[in-house]
């Protein structure tokens, strides 16, 4: 077996806790069936207590056909909320990065209304429409490019896509000022994994840190916080300042028990899916995503199966393709109108259940829905 290393803090110890045995290897949809799989492992550090992907899963995979938009009111109200936090900490002719910015929702929204500040919008595949003329577009990788003159260095849901956190904030620690800002949003997690929300983990997510673990580690690389702030149960949002000396070390708490319940609940979750796919003639699953790759993997393993499954999903980018490991179509939510009383829908998509469970029964108003209510409790 090879030795896994701690991607926080290169310790050796770390045990294995969770396996997705023959997952898909992207939680995406693609235009052709692929049928790629690999055995999805979770693990914790015995050291520092990150939890984090203990396999390894091709990048020019994961992102070779990555579509996503943005769809619903809780995701575009993250994206505003983030915007608002980050504009606390603007001041006149600064110099601010962003690190994947995508269509640059946020950042043209930040350039156009802070005039005299010099934004730098960096992605692999930039798309951003109308930018404002104080944007500077930076393609491709910014760990290699040099800067050294940089006064907030900002990201929105990419820091746990990083597979070397320990290189990339050190290269980043020397873009920065003294004083200067490092501020994120990524997913809550630590609520994600407490409720069984089953896009918690995905291929994609190389590490799932909490607060603490976010704390401790940049403080141990020079840092310390600022502010943080939660979005809903959706989003972290967490500043940290570039100190000049360094400051003494802080200590993140155990995660072992967040990871024994998510596995309880994952039992749980099996026997009613056992229970379910014997009732019920056709299952819609919302959400072309992990969420569904999980329920699949899941139900292929019970035996004599007899109900048949679709897929549907909001974003347009993946309707009529396939949801990447099955021979599935991707569905408009449409198609729950022809749904009959022996029929159902799943709903564990995560965080935004409720905002899919209103719109599914303005849809059909008599189709039976599943969601984590039927296991989980809080
Ligand atoms: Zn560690």
């Amino acid at each position: 077996m090879s030795k896994h290393i701690c991607r926080f803090c290169n310790s050796g110890k770390i045990s294995s806790r969770l396996l997705f045995d023959n997952f898909p290897l992207a939680p995406q949809s693609t235009k052709n069936p692929r049928f790629e799989n690999f055995d999805f492992l979770i693990g914790i550090c015995d050291e520092c207590f990150l939890i984090q992907q203990l396999s390894e899963v091709p990048s020019e995979i994961l992102y070779r056909e990555f579509k996503n938009d943005v769809v619903g009111e809780k995701l575009n109200n993250q994206k505003l909320s983030f915007f608002k936090y980050i504009t606390h900490y603007l001041k006149k002719n600064m110099t601010v990065l962003e690190m994947g910015a995508g269509n640059g929702f946020v950042v043209n929204k930040l350039a156009e209304l802070n005039k005299s500040i010099r934004f730098i919008a960096n992605d692999y595949n930039l798309n951003i429409k109308n930018e404002s003329s104080n944007i500077v577009m930076l393609e491709g990788d910014i760990h290699d490019y040099e800067f050294d003159d940089i006064d907030i260095f900002f990201s929105s849901h990419v820091f746990e896509h990083i597979a070397d956190p320990t290189y990339h904030l050190k290269k980043i620690k020397r873009m920065l000022k003294i004083d200067g800002l490092y501020i994120m949003a990524i997913p809550l997690f630590q609520s994600w994994i407490k409720k069984l929300n089953l896009n918690s983990f995905t291929t994609e997510h190389l590490i799932y840190p909490f607060e603490d673990d976010l704390i401790a580690f940049f403080n141990n690389m020079g840092f310390e916080k600022v502010s943080s702030e939660v979005y809903l149960d959706h989003s972290l949002f967490i500043c940290f300042k570039k100190l000049d000396s360094s400051p003494k070390p802080i200590l993140a708490k155990s995660k072992q028990s967040y990871l024994d319940n998510f596995s309880k609940n994952l039992d749980d979750l099996s026997n009613l899916l056992l229970n379910i796919s014997s009732k019920h003639k056709k299952i819609v699953l919302w959400g072309a995503n992990t969420s569904s790759q999980l329920l699949l993997n899941i139900m292929n393993k019970i035996d004599n199966l007899e109900c048949s499954f679709a897929v549907v999903d909001n974003s347009k980018l993946k309707i009529n393709g396939y949801l990447f490991g099955t021979d599935i179509k991707i569905d408009q939510p449409d198609i729950i109108t022809t749904l009959s009383q022996k029929d159902a829908v799943v709903i564990m998509v995560g965080t935004f259940d409720d905002e899919i469970k209103r719109q599914c029964a303005l849809i059909n108003p008599n189709v039976k829905i599943y969601d984590k209510s039927f296991i989980c409790s809080d």
